[in-house]
């Protein structure tokens, strides 16, 4: 069963294709991140859900059923903005209860679905504050509650994490999540942001250039990346530009621009041996030490310290700087700045990409 499903949407402004032929389908009841930088067509395909936007051709069906002749105000979906646009001449209770007004409801229904939604946001008896009284958190809570009282069949976000500070959003991740997760609604989420989309969503769309990329399960874009702009967009990874001396079984003997050579998984059916590759190589995978599949000579140039994130910088004897993550550094293991190391990893960890040109 699907909540939403697009097919072949695109849309053109002038000679300019914004969204580019995209098909995807929300399973009910997930939560579904759009994920891409900035001025990939994320806001422009959310935009066409919400009947802001008219497609070039293609469809939106919301449980099965084609919404392209509904006008916006009568589809069922909400949408959460960056800004919130909450009216702040109105209490938290006016403010939730302005959906149900404008559809006429009667005041007992408004005042009983008002302190329900206020209860499922974690906020009950606040219907009397003014939004202004609000922490920046609440204000977001307020906002979605205000949508998830009209019972949309999705619920639209547009980067709502956008313009907190930093500590707040790490929380509101976690917070939407949960919230997701309580109402049971299709939550379809953009950012550019990837730890945002890995940490809440059950699928991701990475999007580049008006087009899917690929769409899959956090752990499996992460894991199986199916292209290069992918695996260098979702979590962190070392880059190395280099050249696919041979290609076999799947894997790739790449020599590494500036010296060292390495073998990799072939990430992409183009991968030809001559041919120009990029290989990724994720900080956590590397160690320090010999006895690896894969092995490169460098200097240490600095340590990091960030808990479980720490990484050590190595300079490598080919030029290229390194993120190691895979090293104690809680002292029981001392390398210093200076040390000549060898860093290492196994032929599966790494992955090489195609370069086109
Ligand atoms: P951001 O994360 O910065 O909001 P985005 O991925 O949401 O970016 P869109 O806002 O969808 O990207 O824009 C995609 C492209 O379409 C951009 O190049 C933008 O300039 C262009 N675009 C969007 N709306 C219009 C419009 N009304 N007329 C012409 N071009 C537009």
């Amino acid at each position: 069963m699907h909540d939403l499903q697009c097919e072949s949407l695109s849309k053109r402004f002038g000679a300019y294709t914004a969204v580019d032929s995209v098909s995807f389908d929300v399973p009910r009841g997930s939560f579904f991140s759009i994920l891409g930088p900035s001025g990939c067509g994320k806001t422009t395909l959310m935009r066409m859900i919400a009947g802001f936007e008219t497609p070039t051709s293609g469809d939106i069906r919301i449980k099965g059923r084609s919404v392209l002749s509904t006008p916006p105000n009568k589809r069922p979906v909400k949408m959460v903005f960056q800004h919130l646009a909450l009216f702040p001449m109105m209490n938290v209770g006016e403010n939730i209860a302005y959906g149900l007004r404008c559809r006429g409801e009667n005041r007992a229904d408004i005042a009983r679905k008002v302190a329900t939604v206020l209860d499922r946001v974690g906020l009950p008896g606040t219907a009397e504050k003014q939004v202004s009284q609000l922490s920046g958190g609440q204000k977001q809570r307020i906002a979605i509650a205000r949508c998830m009282v009209l019972e949309p069949d999705v619920l639209l976000l547009d980067e709502p994490l956008g313009a907190l500070d930093l500590k707040l959003r790490e929380r509101m991740k976690i917070e939407l999540k949960q919230l997701q997760h309580q109402f049971e609604t299709t939550f379809l989420y953009i950012t550019h942001d990837q730890s945002e989309a890995l940490l809440m969503s059950d699928n991701v769309a990475v999007m580049n250039a008006g087009e899917f990329e690929q769409i899959g399960a956090p752990q499996d874009l992460y894991n199986n990346p199916k292209t290069g702009f992918v695996a260098g967009f979702v979590g962190d990874s070392n880059r190395w530009p280099g050249r696919a001396l041979s290609v076999s079984d799947g894997k790739v003997r790449v020599a590494i621009d500036g010296g060292g050579e390495a073998i990799a998984l072939a990430g992409d059916e183009r991968i030809a041996a001559g041919g120009p590759v990029e290989l990724f190589v994720r900080p956590e995978v590397i160690s320090i030490g010999a006895g690896s599949e894969n092995t490169l000579g460098g200097t240490v140039e600095s340590l990091l310290f960030n808990g479980a994130s720490s990484r050590i910088l190595v300079r490598m004897a080919n030029g290229h700087l390194v993120e190691v993550g895979q090293a104690v550094m809680d002292g029981s293991v001392s390398i210093a700045p200076g040390e000549t190391v060898e860093i290492g990893w196994s032929r599966s960890h790494g992955r090489a990409f195609s370069v086109a040109g």
